[in-house]
């Protein structure tokens, strides 16, 4: 009989979890690809490029990283209009924060089911612990993403696999269950270990999770995007501008994106045409995007609280320029005091 070469696809976050994973089944001879999904969420190579701050840190995708570290080839799907329903309406409702982290990976696994379908791949591969995660790598969350998302016992968790019922690859022995793990829990030791032997190092360490709907400031700033909208609707460019500056709105119909240093002013040069926006000028000092409809008193104050955080934040006057469309003009308005300013709401 010929023997037939088994396909793997592997879902790639960027994590260390997922990289193993791949790994472990590769190492069996399977021919593995990886698949990473494009959300808007993700932290990956994002404000990492932007922020000063993270100027050291080095820009890079880590899904790519990994693919390249391993040598596989890396399939990046865009999901981002999908995606919006499940942020908005998670049937099993949010983590911590707005993390829909067991409706993201039912979606994420179902999609791998259906591209594993079309590309005549065997089965799917997940970095997935049991327990790792206090709601989606639950002990009874496992058979529940694998039956949700249609994937079935064509999904793989080779960390955890010993833990779990066999699947099919174990059943069928394209897979040794014996050469797979039972990892369990919060601990990320035996991974280390394991990342250790296989002589991975500077692989990403990502705090709370794979993207910033986990991060609490950025939920704060969702939510209250959301609220002000009256609907959860949203575009790429609004999750990538919540990623961006400090936030403020200091009345309910209009919000501030000022910029804390030169990388987000760059970034943030890019959306200029499409808002009002202010500038210092007598002083040096951030740009500052308003959303939402402001008339002159709302540009007065925004003016003043732009005024706070520019260099001249102690004179007398400042100068502000508003452009709004092809309309430019001049205020000089008194910057605002730091209170004050913290009264005008951090988003
Ligand atoms: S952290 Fe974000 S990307 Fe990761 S499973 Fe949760 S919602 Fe999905």
């Amino acid at each position: 009989m010929q023997h037939h070469k088994r396909k793997a696809l592997a879902l790639i976050s960027g994590g260390l979890d997922s990289m193993l994973a791949a790994q472990v089944v590769r190492e069996q001879g399977i021919h593995v690809e990886g698949i990473n999904f494009f959300t808007g969420f993700c932290v990956e190579g994002h404000t990492h490029a932007i922020r000063k701050r993270d100027a050291r840190k080095p820009k890079r995708n880590n899904a790519l990283w990994v693919a390249e570290r391993l040598g596989i080839k890396l399939h990046i799907i865009d999901i981002v209009e999908p995606y919006k329903d499940i942020v908005a309406n998670p049937k099993h409702g949010y983590g911590a924060n707005l993390n829909p982290c067991l409706d993201c990976k039912i979606f994420m696994i179902g999609k791998a089911a259906e591209w594993i379908a079309e590309h005549g791949f065997d089965f799917i591969v997940t970095g997935e612990v049991v327990g790792q995660r206090p709601k989606s790598q639950r002990k009874e969350t496992m058979p529940l993403v694998a039956r949700a998302s249609g994937a079935r016992d064509r999904l793989l968790r080779p960390l955890s696999a010993r833990n779990l019922p066999a699947t099919l690859a174990e059943r069928e022995g394209w897979i040794d269950r014996e050469a797979l793990y039972g990892f369990s829990g919060r601990s990320r030791k035996p991974q280390m270990q394991l990342a250790a032997r296989y002589g991975f190092s500077d692989y990403a360490q990502p705090a709370g999770g794979c993207c910033f709907l986990t991060d609490a400031s950025y939920a704060t700033k969702l939510q209250d995007l959301w609220d002000h909208r009256g609907s959860k609707r949203y575009e790429l460019d609004d999750i990538m501008l919540l990623k961006v500056g400090r936030h403020l709105r200091p009345r309910p119909h209009f919000k501030m994106i000022v910029a804390r240093e030169e990388g987000e002013v760059r970034f943030l040069e890019g959306y200029r045409k499409q808002f009002t926006h202010l500038r210092t000028v007598s002083h040096s000092g951030p740009l500052t995007l308003i959303e939402g409809e402001t008339d002159d008193d709302d540009l007065a104050l925004a003016a003043a609280i732009a005024a706070r955080f520019s260099q001249g934040r102690d004179a007398d006057t400042v100068e502000v320029s508003v452009h709004s469309g092809e309309r430019t003009t001049s205020l000089h308005v008194r910057p605002l005091g730091a209170e004050q300013v913290q009264l005008a709401w951090y988003v």
